[in-house]
């Protein structure tokens, strides 16, 4: 890595993935006088609508990789299945935030638990197998949720257990190569998110945590802050730092975690990049994670973000996005006071894909959840 500067505006920040995240983090430069270099192999991907330039070949391809380390001054990230191999390469000539080994631990569930309790922080019960078939041999008390090690996301390559009886039926369902990991299902209360941003001397920022509402595996709704007591408030945040802390690299990391009955918490995973969960700090936070992302990377003065209201996020997933183009839904649903509207720039739908989001954004967050829950039921109703 080299030394570490300040990268001032003016300088070319290279983004490796041009998803919404990547669109969010090339805005936040935008504004603050950065241009910003999109690598993504997909040709339309969103975030190359704020990109100076951007490259559409493959993430192995060596001839994209020479012109984006020549015209980039570092390079972050967006998306955790970018190959680590690539940000190994990239570390050699560049500043890459977060680097290669937050996220190796990112892409395979079998590290990030081992690291995680290796850490001594708190995780659900879990096994780690090779094969199914040794899946009739755990000793773990069942329910189960089976996820495979690498490349899941949003709910895919999850499957659930109830009881042994099941297991044979599941075996056929499975798909991958192993490992998988095979965790027990916690019966949280609430499931929180908590984005922290840490520089190169270790210094941190966090965001109040954020509580999230999950359907078949995917982010629906994000309440922030979320309705917990302060003393959890704090707890989840410390937890979160100190996740943050010990893997050492800088950057903005969201750390996701269950709270159970008992007010105890535990880590469920950590994504090396801003979240979904925190697009609400764009409206409501005097920095959002986004800028944050920018300022890490660059080495600029972590500030300590200022709340400035309540807000609650509604993702629009898939067909849903459809439905809110129509015309008389769009004029009723665009007419709500509360709400503000992103749509990715996405061109095509897929059930379960995050389209866009809209924020209810207030003073108080369950007035701003009933508008989300009726303006969910009138775009989910018609698709
Ligand atoms: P993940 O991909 O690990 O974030 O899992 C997706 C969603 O599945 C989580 O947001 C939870 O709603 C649920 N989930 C994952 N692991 C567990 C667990 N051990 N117990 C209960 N629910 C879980």
């Amino acid at each position: 890595m080299k030394a570490e500067k300040t990268i001032l505006p003016g300088s070319t920040l290279g983004m490796l993935g041009g998803g919404q995240l990547g669109g969010f983090f090339a805005e936040a430069a935008l504004r603050l006088g950065y241009k910003v270099c999109v690598w993504d192999p997909s040709p339309n991907a969103p975030a190359k609508r704020f990109a100076s330039i951007s490259f559409d070949g493959g993430f192995d391809d060596k001839e994209t990789r020479k012109q984006f380390t020549r015209l980039v001054d570092c390079v972050s990230l967006e998306w955790e299945n970018v190959p680590a191999s690539l940000v190994e390469i990239l570390e050699q000539e560049l500043r890459v935030r977060p680097g290669s080994r937050s996220l190796r631990l990112a892409q395979n569930r079998t590290l990030e638990k081992s690291f995680l309790t290796g850490q001594g922080f708190p995780v659900a019960d879990y096994e780690v197998v090779d094969s199914k078939m040794e899946l009739h041999n755990l000793s773990l008390p069942l329910p189960w949720i089976i996820k495979t090690a690498t490349e899941g996301y949003d709910g895919h390559g999850q499957w659930r257990i109830s009881d042994r009886k099941s297991i044979k039926s599941v075996l056929n369902v499975i798909t991958g190569d192993g490992p998988w990991v095979v965790e027990r299902i916690v019966p949280f209360m609430m499931e929180l998110s908590v984005v922290v941003s840490i520089s190169s001397n270790r210094n941190c920022v966090t965001y109040p945590p954020t509580e999230n509402i999950h359907e078949d595996g995917i982010l629906h709704i994000s309440i922030s802050p979320g309705r917990i007591e302060k003393s959890i408030t704090e707890s989840a945040q410390r937890l979160a730092r100190e996740v943050v802390q010990s893997i050492g690299d800088p950057g903005v990391f969201c750390v996701e975690m269950f709270l159970l009955n008992n007010g105890d918490l535990i880590v469920n995973e950590i994504a090396p990049r801003p979240h979904n969960s925190g697009h609400h700090t764009i409206d409501t936070f005097s920095v959002s994670q986004y800028e944050l992302q920018v300022r890490s990377l660059c080495d600029l003065p972590l500030v300590n973000p200022i709340r400035n209201g309540d807000s609650v996020l509604l993702n629009i997933l898939g067909q849903e996005a459809m439905t809110l183009l129509k015309p008389h839904v769009a004029n009723t649903v665009m007419g709500n006071d509360y709400a503000r509207f992103y749509f990715y720039g996405k061109e095509s739908v897929r059930p379960g894909r995050k389209m866009g989001h809209i924020l209810f954004t207030g003073s108080d967050n369950e007035t701003l959840l009933k508008e989300a829950i009726e303006i969910h039921g009138q775009i989910s109703n018609q698709t």
